[in-house]
């Protein structure tokens, strides 16, 4: 999926031409003049804490990384808030209800399923819900920060690794 190209103008069905635009290449649509730009997905994601430090995860039920840990995330809907997007799809995995604490990190990845990124990740604090798994998660589970098992994405991992640089700075 990582890079694909499209073939047809997605307004007039006209067959795309690839030329040279803002010094790189885009596929322009002669016939209404659209230019496809191609930019990374915005991805959010939560990084919670129970009151012993752990931080929650959760199991990813389907492909692509099937059966590996991640921090609670998903892709950012057109009409929400950033914010809204990350705190939806934390209830959405965990049942946990949250709040924003601050935006922590941000990371532009290539990943070989879902092709170019910018995930952003959260701090987030519970407000209410109960930790249940749910939509595409089999599993959600709090994990000491020293026993973290692999995870998905590297992203993630540079995020908790910049929290742990930072607790105790007061900037997180
Ligand atoms: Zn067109």
């Amino acid at each position: 999926m990582a890079n694909k190209r499209f073939i047809h103008c997605p307004y007039c069905g006209g067959k795309l031409i690839r030329t040279i635009i803002d010094q790189r290449h885009r596929e322009h649509c002669p016939q209404c003049d659209h230019v496809v730009y191609m930019n990374p997905l915005p991805v959010v994601s939560c990084l919670l804490f129970d009151d012993k430090g752990r931080i929650l995860l959760v199991l990813r039920k389907n492909e692509p990384y099937q059966g590996m840990w991640c921090l609670p995330m998903g892709f950012a809907e057109v009409d929400e808030h950033i914010e809204d997007a990350a705190l939806r799809e934390l209830e959405e995995e965990t049942g946990v209800k949250g709040r924003i604490v601050r935006l922590l990190d941000a990371e532009s990845t290539d990943d070989s399923h879902y092709g170019h990124l910018l995930i952003l990740a959260y701090v987030a604090e519970r407000v209410g819900g109960e930790v249940q798994a749910g939509d595409d998660a089999a599993n959600a589970a709090f994990f000491p920060l020293d026993q973290l098992p692999p995870l998905a994405f590297a992203a993630n991992e540079t995020a908790i690794n910049k929290y742990t640089s930072l607790r105790g700075s007061k900037l997180v």
